[in-house]
């Protein structure tokens, strides 16, 4: 039995990694978890089971949910989801939480030597190398929670010497069929219609502007210690074809599966083993043709702007993800334009100055530049 804790426990990958666990009751079993505010999207969860560890968001919320849920146990704010996430019964943690917010809970969670699946990739492009040590120094295994990055440990679970290049496969998300020109009045619903997936609003914004796949690359090189000139991506419509390894005999592995998150969730938690999981089966004549295009670097410019950031290995990466951060919660929030995330974010990487990043302060401060300089050009226009 593995107990379990996930962390934004009532968003896609979290509702998805409680339906796997539901699935499996006699191998996987959930110890705590977090929701921000939603307690409505896990209460059918939260009255079907009892003593949990549930974190929110507001101190006010905790009380009034202690009162509707007497089994449970309540508490709040980033003291709760570092008390959740390093929980004395948990085994593994789930870290389902969007954004650069996951990366203190996660490196508590890897001190208190506890073992990750890993979804929120910010948290790996911002702090990459400080998260790696400490799974290092702690002797806990981080197991990708990314179709992409999965397909990638599956490949190699056989071999894992000899590599020549890692391709990560992309769909190119919303706009892949929009020239940059025709990008100008889309709208927010244009934007979260990814032809694929069904995942969370900021990763659906980040698929349309290939950010998404920027920050992947940077994911890999820190997952697989890969030099960004062996890390490739191809387009590949269909997301069926999720990764592949070339090696050095030029053969290529590659790994297939239907578009359904809780293939790679289920991995990350049963890994090295593979549990039963009753979904349809993958149909490749239906699908009739499995394509492969180039990216094109100039149409999704933040693509390019992530292989140089993750390259210089310095704080780069950390203020471009805050500032894609800022850049799309602006997006959500109506308060820019769709082309207006790119050109912003861009314009925002090539202006800033850098420096060494060594610590997790490193990293906050990083984030936190990258911000201050979107707030900054949306408020006043210039910078
Ligand atoms: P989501 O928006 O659906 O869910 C995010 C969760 O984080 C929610 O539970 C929310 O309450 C919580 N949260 C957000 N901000 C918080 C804060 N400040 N404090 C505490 N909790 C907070 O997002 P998602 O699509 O599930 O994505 C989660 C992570 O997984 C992201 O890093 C994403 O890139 C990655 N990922 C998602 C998918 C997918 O299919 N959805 C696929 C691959 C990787
Ligand atoms: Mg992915």
């Amino acid at each position: 039995m593995k107990n379990i804790v996930i962390l934004g426990a009532s968003g896609s990958i979290g509702l998805q990694t409680l339906d796997v666990i539901t699935r499996h009751p006699d191998k996987f079993r959930c110890v705590g978890l977090s929701v921000k505010s939603r307690v409505d999207a896990i209460s059918d969860f939260l009255n079907s089971n009892s003593g949990l560890v549930v974190c929110v968001e507001k101190s006010s919320d905790a009380k009034n949910y202690s009162i509707a849920f007497t089994q449970h146990r309540f508490v709040w704010g980033e003291d709760g989801l570092i008390e959740v996430a390093t929980l004395k019964e948990a085994d593994t943690v789930v870290n389902a939480l969007v954004g650069f917010v996951g990366c203190k809970p996660t490196l508590a969670a890897i001190e208190a030597k506890k073992d990750i699946a890993l979804a929120n990739k910010e948290t790996l492009v911002a702090a990459g190398k400080i998260v790696m040590a400490a799974v290092k120094r702690n002797g806990v295994s981080l197991m990708p929670i990314d179709s992409e990055h999965s397909a990638i440990v599956q490949c190699l679970s056989t071999h894992n010497k000899s590599i020549k290049r890692l391709i990560l496969t992309a769909s190119g998300g919303s706009f892949r069929d929009k020239k940059r020109s025709e990008l100008n009045g889309v709208t927010l619903s244009d934007a979260l219609n990814h032809p694929n997936w069904s995942m969370g609003a900021k990763i659906t914004i980040d698929s349309a502007t290939m950010m998404n796949k920027g920050l992947e690359v940077i994911e890999a090189r820190w997952l697989f210690d890969m030099p960004f000139d062996q890390i490739d991506v191809i387009m590949h419509r269909q997301s069926i074809v999720h990764s592949m390894v070339e090696f050095e005999d030029r053969a290529v592995i590659a790994q297939l599966g239907t578009p359904d998150m809780r293939i790679p969730i289920q991995y990350a938690l049963s890994h090295p083993n593979r549990l039963a999981l009753d979904l349809p089966s993958l149909d490749l004549v239906k699908a009739q043709s499995l394509t492969f295009e180039p990216v094109d670097f100039e149409r999704f410019p933040l693509l390019k702007c992530a292989y140089l950031a993750g390259k210089r290995e310095d704080n780069r990466a950390a203020a471009l993800n805050g500032a894609n951060e800022e850049a799309v919660s602006a997006f959500l929030r109506g308060k820019i334009a769709f082309v207006d995330i790119d050109t912003f974010v861009a314009e925002a990487f090539e202006s800033m100055s850098y420096s060494e990043l060594n610590t997790l302060e490193d990293a906050i401060a990083a984030d936190q530049m990258g911000r201050a300089w979107i707030k900054k050009k949306i408020l006043g226009g210039n910078v």
